[in-house]
Formats: structure tokens, sequence, C-alpha cells
């Protein structure tokens, strides 16, 4: 062990499993270790790092906004806030914005605005949100109680009152679910990323969006690990020709900032009004500046690159040895290997590849502008330790 990891074992909360390796520098998509080795990064920070590490635009971005208006409050107009907004609402025809600093927060604000929505419609017993088993939508005790894992609610009872789950991709367990209880709101990943890289079927996400529009209810997508790009659209709900009221997205969005936003649509978009929702940070320029710069690069033809990515990974894994199978859409990919997850990851790591955990999968996350022959290095290294 390194002395980065005698100090932090010394004096930060315990609470992650971390890898056995100290992270110095980084470029696109290749980090440095404090062991002096090189690594390609098949992580992208957990689906943060769009570009890469430090990439050169973005960097940019963020030193001119960091020179010229650092932070100033919500109590004032700023211009990178402004312009993140409109092109957000641009991208996606949302119509309003609300900037938080975090995944667990643009889910808050989503769901606040549901309850509102719902109350002032249907009156104040009508607060219950539907997620679905299986979802994660953050570490908050709210956003904790809105994901569908038991095993995360153990130790930290009570939770917030009025979450109900129902089976990821159980039609019939949805519409009784809605016939039986007041909901204030739908809300689901298209792709449970935590849960173990598990895209919901076209017919289960259009049925939820179908039922949603039939009766008012708010429905929420959370796009925080399948967003800005990910999944090879610039929202994955965006592969299945629906309409949602409400987008929580954060991660990719800030490419190395941390930032959250909450996506309104017409529908809801003036539901929160002055005080009822806020947050220092939230629309921090810096960040919303670096943001700008990726969402910017975000074109059809950087989505079909991010597809093509995915298709190469699909197809140098599937059927290899020691690969049972490959799930996932565009550059979110998990794959369930014979060996245990975190031996695979160890293995990779030995070689020089960074990779993730997903429940028993091993989980992909790169740059979604990873170079080819890295890619290429990584998948020979990673089917080797799939061996
Ligand atoms: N929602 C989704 C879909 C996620 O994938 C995650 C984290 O991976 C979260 C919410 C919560 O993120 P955080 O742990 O940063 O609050």
């Amino acid at each position: 062990m390194d002395s980065i990891q005698v100090l932090d074992q010394q004096y930060v909360a315990g609470t992650y499993r971390r890898q056995d390796l100290a992270l110095v520098s980084g470029k696109g998509s290749l980090f440095w270790g404090s062991d002096g080795k090189q690594y390609i990064d098949l992580t992208g920070g957990i689906g943060v790092n769009s570009f890469g590490a430090c990439d050169d635009a973005w960097i940019q971005a963020v030193t001119q906004q960091l020179s010229t208006l650092s932070h100033s409050s919500n109590l004032f107009y700023t211009q990178p806030a402004a312009q993140l907004a409109q092109l957000l609402c641009q991208k996606t025809g949302m119509d309003k914005v609300f900037f938080s600093n975090s995944v667990a927060e643009a889910n808050e604000c989503a769901f606040k605005v549901a309850r509102k929505y719902s109350a002032e419609k249907k009156g104040s017993d009508c607060y219950t949100i539907l997620t679905l088993e299986n979802s994660f939508h953050g570490r908050t005790i709210t956003a904790l109680s809105a994901t569908g894992q038991d095993h995360y609610h153990r130790l930290f009872q009570p939770l917030t009152p009025g979450f109900l789950h129902v089976p990821a991709n159980d039609t019939q367990a949805l519409i009784q679910a809605v016939n039986q209880h007041k909901i204030a709101g739908i809300a689901l990943e298209c792709v449970q990323g935590e849960g173990g890289v598990l895209p919901l079927t076209a017919e289960f996400i259009q049925t939820a969006a179908t039922i949603a529009q039939q009766q008012d209810i708010p429905l929420i997508i959370d796009e925080v690990q399948t967003g800005n790009g990910r999944t090879g659209k610039f929202y994955a709900y965006m592969h299945y020709g629906i309409q949602p009221d409400l987008v929580s997205t954060a991660k990719g969005l800030g490419g190395g900032l941390p930032i959250g936003a909450t996506l309104m649509s017409e529908k809801v978009s003036s539901v929160l009004g002055p005080g009822d929702h806020g947050s220092t940070y939230g629309g921090n320029p810096v960040a919303c500046a670096g943001a700008i710069s990726i969402v910017n690069r975000m074109d059809e033809a950087f989505l079909a690159e991010v597809t093509r990515r995915g298709d190469y990974i699909r197809s140098a894994l599937t059927g290899a040895p020691g690969v049972l199978s490959v799930t996932g859409l565009g550059l979110m990919i998990g794959i369930q290997t014979e060996k245990p997850a975190a031996e695979v990851v160890s293995a990779c790591r030995e070689q020089g590849v960074l990779c993730l955990t997903a429940k028993t999968k091993v989980r992909l996350l790169p740059p979604l502008n990873i170079p080819m022959d890295l890619l290429a290095q990584a998948m020979d290294v990673l089917r080797s330790a799939c061996l």
C-alpha cells in the first residue's frame, strides 16, 4: 500500500470499497497511478468523464469561467446557467431546468415537482412515487427510499414514506399498482445501471409512458447514468419515442465537475415557485461552463461514434471464452463472466486496464470518445482476464 492509500485509510470515511490503486494524473482515456504505471480507463469516473480526463476543450471552458466569475449565488442571474438551460431544453424539447450539484439532488427535485403537481391536481393524499425493484436513485434518505433495493434500506429506517416498488418489466404489476394506489409520479431508469446494467424492455417503458400520460401522472426518467450521450442518444429515453415530464441528469453532464439538473416539461415547469426549492451551489458558473462545452459537442455524428464503440465492445466480448453474456446500451456495458467480476477487474488492473463492477457483472463506462486503438488493446486484456 502506498502513502496515499495509508493516509486515505486513516482519515477518509471508509464508505468506499476502493480498488488497490491511487491515481495521480489522467489525460483522455489514460490514467497514471502512484505506482508509475499507465492505465487504459474503461470506467470514465463512473460515467462522469464524458470526454475523458482533463479534456482540453472542457479545461478551457472551465478555466476561462473560473477567472471570469467563479460563484455569485442564485440571487443573481448568470450567463452559463441560463445558456446551459437553453441548450438542454433545445436538445430535449423540455421547458425549464433546475440546477443542483449531485445525482441525488436531481432526483429529489423531480420527486418534489411530481408530489406538488399531483397534490395540487389530485389532493394531498396523492403523494406515492412508483419506482422499480432493483432500481438505484441515490443515497440521501429520500433517494434511498426511491431505490428499490432492500439491502440499502435496512440500516437507515425509517425511510421517507410514499415510495412503492414494482418489478421491472412487469407491465401487469405496474398497471395494478396504478389502479390500486394514488400515484404522484412514476420514476425509472431505462437501463438499470447499478442494478446490473439491465435495460428495461421497450414495451415496459412505453406502457409506463402511456399510463402516465393517460392518468396525468408525471413520468420521471432518471438519466443519471444513461444520459448525456452514454447510450448513443443524448438521453436514453430517446430510444423509445417517449416524452417524459421530468428528467434527472448529472454525472456525464459535468464532464468532471459536480452538477445535477432536473429538466421539466411544460406541464410541470411552473409547479415550483420562489421559495419552493433552491440550492446554494446549483447552477455554479464554472460547472455550467464546463457542461456547455460537453453538451455542445454531442451532435448526431458524435452519438453515432458512441454507438459504434459500444457495438465494437459487444462484438469483441460476446461469445468470448469465460464471457456468459453482454448487456447494456451504447457505451454502458455489463459483462457476466464465469469468474467472479471482482477477480476479472483485478486481473485487468494488473494488466493496465481499469473496469467497474455492477452487482455480479463487470461494468464498462469508458469515456465516450475513447480512441479505437486503446479500446482494442483494452478488449485484448479483458478477454484474457475472463479466461
Ligand atoms: N441514479 C442513478 C441512475 C445512478 O446510476 C446513480 C449512481 O450511480 C445515482 C442515482 C446516485 O448517484 P450518487 O451515488 O452520486 O448520489
